[in-house]
């Protein structure tokens, strides 16, 4: 990995955005978590795909068609050498890690039976719970889930005891959305293949900051969106082994996913088109691999880096207001702040902050269990990416002074 110094200025010139005012006041972006924004060279990709060459996949002789198809192809292949898969048919497009997820889950109802276990974290995202729910209502399998700490960890001894022969699946972020909680992925994993389940770590959260090598991780899927990593919305991948997607049924049917079709009957494609019924996001996949091209331009070593120096210094700028509390605080985590400051409604802190032009994502963060956890409505959320600046965290604590002191 490179760990070259990050020019941020120079990188801000990228991001068209970052120049826009919020409230007469330059906008500062902190709600990297639920979205990140786009450069300007994912940008020019979409437009060249629409200038010249936007046409349908897969089934055209015509020139145009042949182009996106290439170009289209040719992001599946880009986005499975960043992530080392073995092979480009094992990334599935979709259209972001909900839907990856709903895929797996539909698959698995298949494969379920009553008494077998099915384990989530209670870290996990909503998208990353209800699916599971879902499945164990229509098969009879049963739910668990491993505890967190109080720093925002999972426990792993609970885990281990969790654990059993019964047990099929593990589903755990790799990246807690809420906390920003790195969690110990690799283990993880290797104990749930020592007994016989199969893992889904979902990277949505992940994907903006590391680069996770599929091979290495032995990971049966894994999950991510577009949008979060400098990508198009609407666009996602699903990763998950060559046996694994051979194993599973159809998710959708429709064009795209068959072979011949006939009344009596219908023969599906094969990997990837089997997963992949119907037009895709043709433009959204090919900005996709231009967006892990501009990542990788600036690399993954670089940005973990200058993301980690932000982090620790809002870590230390917001815990010198008094009365604030920051949940989550791993050993490991990425560059997320949650926080709450006593007696005030994290919603109160957006709404002040976003006056001043402050981007900041408050409630739940589609992770209620762990605000359950904390008994706490909610959190007011900041998450840096690797084009922010410390200026703009001095802008955030200032922003939040104001806030406390209009508020109590
Ligand atoms: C954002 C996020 C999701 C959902 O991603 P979508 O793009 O909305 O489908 C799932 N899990 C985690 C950890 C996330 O951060």
């Amino acid at each position: 990995m490179q760990t070259a110094m990050l020019d941020v200025q120079k990188i801000r010139e990228d991001f068209p955005i970052l120049k826009r005012e919020v409230n007469g006041k330059p906008l500062v972006y902190f709600d990297n978590a639920a979205t990140s924004q786009t450069p300007k060279q994912v940008m020019d990709v979409i437009v060249d795909y629409y200038s010249r060459y936007n046409a349908n996949i897969h089934r055209g002789v015509h020139t145009l068609s042949q182009e996106a198809t290439d170009a289209y192809e040719q992001a599946r292949v880009k986005v499975q050498e960043h992530f080392n898969a073995a092979k480009p048919y094992e990334i599935i497009f979709t259209s972001g890690t909900t839907h990856s997820i709903n895929m797996v889950a539909h698959g698995f109802g298949s494969l379920l039976k009553k008494g077998d276990e099915v384990i989530v974290s209670a870290l996990e995202h909503h998208s990353n719970i209800v699916p599971w729910q879902m499945l164990c209502e229509q098969t009879g399998a049963t739910l668990k889930v491993i505890p967190m700490n109080d720093r925002g960890e999972l426990r792993m001894d609970a885990y281990e005891e969790l654990l059993s022969a019964n047990t099929k699946l593990v589903f755990c972020n790799h990246i807690s959305n809420a906390l920003g909680t790195i969690n110990p992925i690799e283990t993880i994993i290797k104990k749930a293949h020592a007994v016989g389940a199969a893992v889904l770590v979902d990277g949505a959260q992940a994907c903006p900051h590391v680069k996770p090598d599929m091979q290495a991780l032995d990971v049966d899927f894994y999950v991510a969106s577009a949008h979060k990593m400098c990508g198009p919305t609407g666009m996602g991948m699903l990763y998950g082994k060559e046996e694994w997607l051979e194993k599973l049924p159809p998710y959708q049917g429709g064009g795209e996913m068959i072979e011949t079709v006939t009344f009596e009957k219908t023969t599906y494609a094969g990997l990837p088109h089997k997963f992949e019924a119907g037009t895709p996001n043709v433009c959204g996949g090919i900005a996709f691999g231009a967006a892990i091209d501009y990542m990788n331009a600036i690399g993954f070593g670089t940005i973990a880096h200058y993301e980690h120096e932000l982090l620790e210094y809002g870590t230390k700028k917001l815990l010198e207001i008094e009365g604030l509390k920051i949940y989550g605080t791993a050993k490991n985590k990425t560059s997320v702040i949650s926080f709450n400051i006593e007696g005030i409604h994290p919603y109160d802190i957006g709404t002040i902050v976003d006056k001043l032009g402050i981007a900041v994502r408050t409630g739940h963060h589609c992770a209620q269990p762990i605000m359950d956890y904390y008994q706490i409505p909610g959190t007011v959320r900041a998450s840096f990416a690797f084009y922010n600046t410390k200026q703009e965290i001095d802008a955030l604590v200032a922003a939040v002074k104001k806030a406390k002191m209009m508020l109590t």
